[in-house]
């Protein structure tokens, strides 16, 4: 079925000579390795057309995949098409200049709360918006080029996001896509020692929050990384934000929050879980995500505090109907 959806957004790409990327604020592994990786994939197959990715911000956990492109001026975007991956809403994309593009496409594998675009192409069920770019590739491989850049940047993308192929939405498909990848020959030691390699100074952060972390009594456990420990630790928010995977393996917790202080007064938060569905939750309070993996924002201590209350009676009520659980 996505055959129809996948030609159509090749068709548009070989009508436009200009083609910017976007992705989602406050990047992560696949926005970045889905964008970077189609750029370059875009690059090579046209080499005529001017492809580009620009986006506001940065990550630095992948930075080192290499940066993105200057921005051009306006009256170039409204000559161009615009791709939008891994992004659920218009309002999370980083660049606001993608409302200035003639077409706009979205690539997406989040849960679908606000379409936006000319054409969608959403599949919430892929592990990534990686897998996506991997699987569009290889549908289309005897027309598009591909060589071992493009190939580790969607890779990165792929194990991000899939918890190094852990999470419940990998399946034989993702693992069909990364074999693909694989096989252009992604030198895995140097992107594992990339991904892996902690900070002494973050290593003792982490070694702090769990002094700092506190359970519910149906086992939600959360830590609030307020003001003053970020400044005690000189965090930026993506190291603040880090701190709730040191929360996803503790027994009997299924449900775990990490509370990351804005310098605008307001609390963002991530929630994470296993077997529980918590994007319910995320969107009671400005944010969304998927079923096991959402961030929201919340604007007092009292709506955290109604946050985690929240999480503890989905628990409870979770506990109670199921079992096998760990
Ligand atoms: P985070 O903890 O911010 O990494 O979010 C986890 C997942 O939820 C990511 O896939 C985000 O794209 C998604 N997400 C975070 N915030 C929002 C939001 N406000 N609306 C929709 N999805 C979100």
């Amino acid at each position: 079925m996505s055959f129809e959806i996948k030609k159509l957004i090749l068709d548009k790409i070989k009508e436009y000579d200009r083609i910017i990327l976007f992705r989602h604020f406050r990047p992560d592994g696949d926005a970045v390795g889905s964008t970077k990786g189609l750029r370059e994939i875009l690059r090579l197959t046209y080499p005529e057309k001017e492809i580009l990715l620009i986006n506001n911000d940065y990550s630095d956990y992948v930075s080192f995949l290499g940066g993105e492109d200057q921005d051009i001026e306006d009256e170039k975007y409204s000559t161009a098409l615009g791709i939008v991956i891994d992004t659920a809403t218009e309002e999370r994309i980083s660049n606001p200049k993608f409302s200035l593009c003639k077409e706009l496409i979205k690539i997406d594998h989040h849960i679908e709360t606000k379409p936006y675009g000319d054409l969608s192409w959403v599949e919430e069920e892929r592990a990534s918006a990686s897998e996506m770019i991997a699987d569009f590739y290889l549908t289309f491989k005897d027309e598009l080029k591909i060589n071992k850049d493009a190939a580790t940047y969607i890779y990165t993308g792929i194990v991000t996001d899939s918890g190094r192929f852990r999470f419940r939405s990998v399946s034989g498909e993702t693992l069909r896509c990364a074999a693909a990848l694989l096989d252009l020959g992604i030198d895995t030691d140097t992107l594992y020692a990339h991904l892996y390699m902690k900070d002494f100074d973050a290593l003792k952060f982490q070694g702090y929050t769990y002094k700092k972390m506190k359970r519910t009594e149906n086992g939600v456990v959360y830590l609030h990384v307020d003001k003053a420990m970020k400044k005690k630790f000189d965090l930026t928010n993506e190291e603040a934000g880090a701190s709730v995977s040191y929360m996803d393996s503790i027994k009997d917790s299924l449900i775990w929050l990490a509370f990351i202080d804005s310098d605008d007064g307001s609390i963002r938060v991530r929630l994470r879980s296993r077997f529980v569905t918590v994007n319910s939750i995320a969107e009671k309070h400005n944010g969304g995500g998927h079923a096991c993996a959402s961030g929201a924002t919340v604007y007092s201590k009292k709506e955290m505090k109604t946050l985690i209350a929240e999480a503890d009676a989905l628990l409870k009520q979770y506990k109670e109907q199921n079992d096998g659980w760990l």
